[in-house]
């Protein structure tokens, strides 16, 4: 038997999977990485946004208090220009009015006084009079609020970085780079003091337009025009950046460092974990493969008697699959139900260690009910670690050998049978021999009292039918006597074509008249179909007599019904007669015992009429069987069979 299930074979993509499950922990890694990077961008793109926002508001705030500071200035301005206005022109009359100086001190680098000529009348400070253009230019490039003055103009010139410094607050001006550039992105004025233009891009600047009363100078400090496509721009000085960013990125960097040498090493963990997996699964398929091609059963118990292992001879011989066995307590399937109690206290005597050392024979018995016989080796079963932890069994099924060995007994048995048999024969041939002369006296007597009483005028007939019966009795005996007395001496039975029915029909007239005496009924259930069968008819009419009379015998002493029953039936290809009673049975005795030459239970038996029947029989080549009735309405009784092979007849 085949126990062994298909083993499932995983599929090579998930195997190929289970493999590869090292590159996870990377994989996630990665992952992780990737979304606290996509986090950091969207933060840092939140944060310029967010930047972009300020820095708009805060250019227009800047632009906002410009204006409004120009507009007080040009406000200033024109309540000067009214001042004066009527007053005759002068660098004196300008320099003591308390506007003047007060805007000199804040932040005006000169006030110019021009007729509608564009002519100076006057000018202060006095430091920068001039008709050049350079000579008011010496700042560098300036800007100018103009009021009209009478028919001439009153003109304050700023320098347009100092205007700035001022005019944005301190908090921007640490924040921001300001600047003032002209239609031609040129700086007119800077909060920092190199002027030179930073390419800031839209999210580190930001420009709006600025339009004021301010005005730039054109061709020279005299003539103006007013300032209109300028702008002031804001630059961030540092472009605002989070101090975590970098760190967070040398983290994720060593992070992945770490990650990929950690992958690495599992990778590594993983390989040699395969590479030993398929070398322990090359060794196991070895080992099962030895074990299932062992001829000696194997089976491992734990200490109670579980059994925890069983190789396929084992199984073959128990007729069990492993999955049935494995795991199963004793008492075992395989134990013969009826010797439970023996092979319980074997088991216990085995599981307690003192299990024969050079083993033990027992008997166990095949699902198909068979029973073998099988030698079984006990040893110790020790775990990893050198720890007994059951018993290991190693068994041989020595049933055949058990067989022949039986056979060869039974030779010698059957040996010394034959020779009981042919002492008996010699006894029996003697005893026929001298009953032979006796028989034959008889015989001569009678046919002399025959002739005599029909010599007389009126023979009794009554007395003429005994002589002739006893006469034909007489003859029936000598046969006997000679036929007994030629198988005993070994010689062949006389095989003819014989017609069973008849030959127990004449049985059971011979017996009729003892039964009768006995109170003994006697019924026969022929089979009609019953084949002739080539046999010795006198000697299987012998075997039908003493079957029967054994079980008038046996029913000697039974009360109530008396029953004996003989059949004929054809069973396969033998003739098979029962010869069964009512009577006490045979009390678990087998054919053996009761064939057994001298064994009776009789007082006066000889006890060698079943052994005479079975050499009969086996002479025939059949076999002789005893066992309990299938007859009477007790139950009970005797049975005893034999079949005569169909194949040697007529
Ligand atoms: P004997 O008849 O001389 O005793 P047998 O060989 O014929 O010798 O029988 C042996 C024994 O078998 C008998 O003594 C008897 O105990 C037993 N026996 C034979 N036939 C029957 C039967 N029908 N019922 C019970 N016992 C029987």
């Amino acid at each position: 038997m085949n126990d062994r299930q298909p083993r499932r074979r995983l599929p090579i993509v998930l195997r190929a999977l289970r493999q590869a499950l090292w590159a996870v922990p990377l994989l996630l890694s990665l992952l992780f990485v990737a979304g606290v990077l996509a986090w950091m961008q969207r933060n840092a793109i939140d944060e310029r946004e967010e930047q972009r926002e300020t820095m708009i508001s805060d250019a227009l705030s800047v632009e906002a208090q410009m204006r409004v500071a120009l507009d007080a200035e040009a406000a200033t301005l024109r309540g000067l220009a009214s001042a004066l206005h009527g007053l005759p022109p002068g660098n004196a009359l300008l320099e003591h009015q308390a506007i003047v100086s007060a805007g000199l001190r804040r932040l005006w680098q000169s006030v110019t006084w021009l007729d509608a000529n564009k002519r100076i009348l006057a000018h202060v400070p006095e430091s920068t009079t001039g008709n050049s253009a350079a000579s008011l230019d010496d700042g560098g490039l300036s800007l100018h609020l103009v009021a009209p003055l009478g028919t001439g103009t009153l003109i304050v010139r700023y320098a347009p970085a100092v205007l700035l410094k001022r005019g944005v607050p301190w908090w921007l001006a640490r924040k921001y780079d300001v600047q003032l550039v002209d239609s031609a992105d040129q700086v007119i004025a800077s909060t920092t003091d190199s002027a030179v233009r930073s390419a800031g891009d839209s999210n580190t600047s930001y420009r709006v337009a600025f339009v004021g009363p301010l005005r730039s100078a054109l061709d020279g400090p005299l003539t103006t025009r007013a300032l209109t496509d300028a702008a002031l721009e804001l630059s961030l000085r540092e472009p605002m950046s989070s101090p975590l960013r970098p760190l967070v990125l040398v983290l994720m960097g060593g992070f992945l460092l770490l990650i990929g040498g950690a992958t690495a090493l599992l990778r590594r963990q993983v390989q040699q974990v395969s590479n030993a997996e398929q070398a322990w699964r090359t060794e196991a398929a070895w080992r099962r493969a030895m074990e299932d091609s062992a001829l000696v059963g194997l089976r491992a118990r734990d200490a109670e008697g579980r059994l925890l292992y069983v190789n396929r001879t084992f199984c073959e011989l128990v007729g069990l699959a492993s999955t049935d066995l494995v795991g199963l307590a004793p008492p075992m399937p395989y134990w013969p139900p009826d010797a439970l109690e023996e092979v319980m206290l074997r088991n216990r005597r085995n599981l307690a260690g003192h299990a024969p050392r050079d083993g033990y024979e027992a008997r166990w018995r095949h699902s198909n009910g068979t029973l073998l016989d099988v030698m079984v080796f006990e040893s110790p079963l020790v775990d990893a670690a050198g720890l007994q932890i059951g018993w290991m069994g190693s068994i041989l099924d020595i049933t055949e050998r058990k067989r022949l060995e039986e056979g060869e007994r039974r030779q010698i048995e059957l040996g010394a049978h034959h020779a009981r048999l042919t002492m008996l024969g010699e006894v029996a041939s003697t005893l026929a021999h001298e009953l032979n002369q006796p028989l034959t006296a008889i015989a001569s007597y009678n046919a002399g009292i025959i002739n005599q009483l029909n010599k007389q005028a009126t023979p009794d007939p009554v007395v003429l039918a005994a002589l002739q019966r006893l006469g034909q009795q007489a003859a029936q005996a000598g046969r006997v006597v000679q036929r007994i007395r030629e198988f005993l001496t070994r010689r062949e039975p006389q095989h003819e074509p014989c017609d069973l029915n008849a030959v127990i029909e004449a049985a059971a007239s011979l017996m009729q008249r003892e039964l009768k005496r006995q109170g003994v009924s006697l019924q026969l259930q022929l089979s009609a179909s019953l084949p002739a069968v080539v046999a010795d008819a006198v000697l299987i009419e012998q075997v039908v007599i003493n079957l029967i009379r054994n079980a008038a015998d046996a029913l000697s002493a039974q009360p109530g019904e008396r029953q004996i029953e003989v059949r004929s039936d054809t069973v396969g290809r033998f003739a098979k007669i029962d010869v069964q009673d009512n009577g006490p049975g045979l009390g678990g005795r087998t054919v053996e015992a009761l064939c057994a030459p001298f064994y009776s239970t009789k007082r006066e038996g000889m006890g060698m009429g079943l052994a005479i029947c079975r050499s009969i029989v086996e002479a025939h080549h059949g076999v002789l069987d005893a066992g309990p009735a299938a007859f009477g309405k007790h139950g009970g009784g005797a049975r005893f069979s034999f079949g005569l092979g169909l194949e040697a007849s007529a």
